[in-house]
């Protein structure tokens, strides 16, 4: 696997960074990513691939299902460095679907840190069960709904942090994005449209 790992980088440099030599030249001289990713760790959802981007378009979190947490210092200081020295302007909280942290917010899970971590995103599994008794769900469709309803509530608690709140109060920035990734199509679904005249509010 490791050999194949640098087999693959050798090719990157031939077909990718020697050929457009100029722009990695200028991202090797600053970055200035124009998206904050948050995202799953799910080997799956590779940002950079599933939006065709190339290295230098995103600054990056992930975690065990694409949490914002109110007391993780990790997070915090990503978004204080993207919004206070990368000024970066969109904000992109992306679920997936067949993701394993939501299955485990559905069965429950005993692993002490991943049920202590999956607590912080309870309150959508309260969402879910409701829809899923309203609509007739079968499970499949309810962890669907669960990651989605839960793409909400991180983006509720992106929202309430300071940083954000405060820079919300001034203006429209950052504009905040939620998307559901399919990993049986690849394709994205937009949850929540964070552009001028597209927010919902949700
Ligand atoms: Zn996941």
């Amino acid at each position: 696997m490791i050999d194949h790992l640098l087999d693959g980088n050798r090719e990157f440099v031939t077909n990718e960074f020697q050929p457009h030599a100029a722009y990695y030249q200028s991202i090797a001289q600053r970055q200035a990513p124009r998206v904050l990713w948050i995202g799953c760790s799910d080997s799956r959802v590779s940002e950079d691939v599933i939006t065709g981007s190339r290295p230098g378009t995103m600054f990056v979190h992930r975690n065990v299902a694409n949490i914002v947490a109110f007391n993780d210092v990790n997070i915090a200081s990503i978004i204080e460095y993207a919004m206070v020295h990368l000024k970066i302007e969109d904000v992109i909280v992306c679920g997936h679907t067949r993701c394993g942290g939501i299955a485990a917010i559905e069965d429950g899970v005993h692993e002490n840190y991943i049920a202590d971590w999956l607590c912080i995103a309870s309150g959508a599994k309260v969402v879910a069960d409701r829809l899923a008794t309203e609509k007739k769900l079968t499970r499949e469709q309810k962890l669907e709904v669960l990651a989605a309803e839960n793409v909400k509530l991180q983006i509720k608690h992106l929202r309430s942090l300071a940083i954000i709140r405060n820079m919300r109060e001034k203006g429209p920035l950052p504009r905040i994005h939620g998307w559901l990734y399919r990993v049986e199509t690849g394709k994205v679904d937009v949850l929540i449209d964070g552009r001028e005249g597209h927010e919902t509010g949700t």
